[in-house]
C-alpha cells in the first residue's frame, strides 16, 4: 500500500507528486504533528508509519538539496493543517 498524507481532505501520494514527510522520532515533535491532524480528525491516532505531504509546510521549513532534486525538512518543523480543505496551495496547475 503507497504511503499517503494523514491530513483530512488531502490524502496525497507520492504518485500525485506529493513529497511526503513520515512523523517524527522525536515524541515532542511527534505530539505536535499528531495535534495538527487531530485539529479537523480529532479521534485519529498518530503511527509511527503515518505521512504528512509538503502541502502542509510553509516553505521556511524546507532545506532544499538542489544537488540530488530532494527536500528535506528542517528540524523542528510544525505542519499546519487547515480545516478548510489545502489552506495554501502554491501551484497553479489546479485550476
Ligand atoms: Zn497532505
Amino acid at each position: 500500500m503507497p504511503y499517503h498524507c494523514v491530513a483530512y481532505g488531502c490524502g496525497r501520494t507520492a504518485e500525485d507528486g506529493a513529497t511526503l514527510f513520515k512523523f517524527p522520532r522525536d515524541p515532542e515533535e511527534f505530539r505536535k504533528w499528531e495535534k495538527q491532524v487531530q485539529r479537523i480528525r480529532t479521534h485519529w491516532i498518530a503511527t509511527p508509519n503515518s505521512y504528512l505531504c509538503s502541502e502542509h509546510f510553509g516553505k521556511e521549513y524546507f532545506e532544499s538539496r538542489p544537488a540530488t532534486g530532494t527536500v528535506k525538512l528542517k528540524p523542528g518543523a510544525v505542519p499546519t493543517v487547515s480545516s478548510s480543505k489545502l489552506y495554501h496551495v502554491s501551484t497553479e496547475c489546479n485550476s
